[in-house]
């Protein structure tokens, strides 16, 4: 049972790593953010200690065609960008469109999400972001075509 191996994706580079399941249940109670080497556990610990700016979130996107900075680091389960580290949610991961619109806008009101007009999962651009409920978010997406029969919620990024 202690050679259990699980599959991580790092929170610094994004990499799926096999890991030894007991010693990352041990870092997660810790609050430490999976990382797949001792280089980017690292980096996480250093992040961690860094102000987390607009411009600072931005020059680790890649500008596409259609305008949406994509995210260049970690991105969660559901193909979110997401950080594990920022002055407000800590090492907890959170999405990075919601970090960066708060920075921007000020706190989002609980029950709100923060949307995309572009769809891209990946995008940061604070102009291709919104505010609305997830009513409002579920509507856009069916109108979008984006809604199937076997469409699940996506788990909320943040909170
Ligand atoms: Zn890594
Ligand atoms: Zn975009």
């Amino acid at each position: 049972m202690s050679n259990q191996r699980i599959e991580i994706t790092c929170s610094y580079c994004g990499e799926i790593a096999i890991k030894r399941k007991d010693n990352i249940v041990s870092a997660r109670k810790l609050g430490s953010p999976d990382s797949c080497s001792r280089v980017c556990a690292q980096r996480l610990i250093s992040n961690s200690k860094r102000i987390v700016s607009v411009e600072y979130l931005l020059s680790l996107t890649t500008k596409t065609d259609k305008g949406c900075f994509e995210w260049n680091r970690s991105l969660n389960p559901d193909g979110y960008a997401q950080i594990s580290w920022s002055e407000k949610y800590g090492r907890r991961p959170v999405g990075v469109h919601k970090v960066i619109y708060e920075l921007i806008y000020g706190a989002s009101p609980k029950g709100m999400c923060v949307c995309h007009t572009c769809d891209n999962r990946k995008c940061i651009n604070p102009e291709h972001l919104w505010l609305g409920t997830v009513a409002e978010n579920n509507a856009d997406m069916k109108q979008k075509g984006r809604w199937r029969r076997d469409w699940r919620p996506a788990r909320h990024v943040g909170r």
